[in-house]
């Protein structure tokens, strides 16, 4: 219990500076959100939404799980989804995938994890669709980094299946639900695809060579 005392020290130290900066601060976000943005992003502690894209408190509406994975059945995902479209308005939705991910890894070996192997069998399935691909990546961490942006991928396509994204198109609002990746490695985002209204998709500069 003695090292949990940290984090409220830290809070302590946070809020003093976070006011200092700007007095006005707690105020303004107490009284409204407004962001622009939807990250659903994997668990991972690593890659955290709002350092991630330099973004203050107040500017990014968060959904995350392992392996950034967005299924139909998932009331969960489902409702963020809906509320950011519906109430808050953003204007980007944002499916972030990383290198590296652990639950891909783990869904691409045979060992046992328990209750989460029923959630990784998502994963598994974009695996079987793209098996010809990723059986022709050289090394295992090709491979698996080739299915982190597949996974990004085919989480883009079920967003903008949603009836949640497909009847706000059709009202006409706007707005575009991006698919990037980042590297735990060097901090970067790499850009792989954008769809907007008309399910028009544009391929991003780092979209898979493979499936060119
Ligand atoms: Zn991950």
């Amino acid at each position: 219990m003695e090292d949990f005392k940290k984090v409220f020290e830290a809070n302590k130290a946070w809020a003093a500076s976070t006011t200092a900066t700007d007095p006005e601060f707690f105020s303004r976000l107490a009284h409204q959100q407004t962001p622009e943005h939807l990250w659903i992003g994997c668990s991972d502690s690593r890659v955290p939404a709002n350092q991630i894209m330099d973004l203050p408190p107040g500017e990014v509406f968060v959904h995350r799980n392992i392996a950034n994975i967005v299924v139909p059945s998932d009331l969960n995902c489902l409702s963020v989804l809906q509320y950011a479209i519906e109430v808050l308005k953003v204007r980007h939705v944002i499916v972030c995938g990383h290198y590296g991910c652990g639950g891909i890894a783990a869904s691409m070996s045979s060992q046992k994890n328990g209750m989460i192997d029923n959630w990784l069998r998502h994963i598994r399935t974009t695996a079987r669709i793209y098996s010809d691909l990723i059986d022709k990546a050289a090394t295992q961490e090709e491979k698996t980094d080739l299915l982190c942006e597949l996974n990004v991928i085919e989480q883009v396509q079920n967003v903008c299946s949603t009836t949640i994204v497909q009847d706000a198109w059709d009202r006409g609002q706007k707005f575009a639900v991006h698919g990037i990746i980042y590297s735990v490695k060097n901090g970067l985002l790499k850009d792989v695809m954008h769809c907007e209204a008309g399910n028009k998709v544009t391929h991003g500069e780092d979209f898979p060579a493979v499936l060119k």
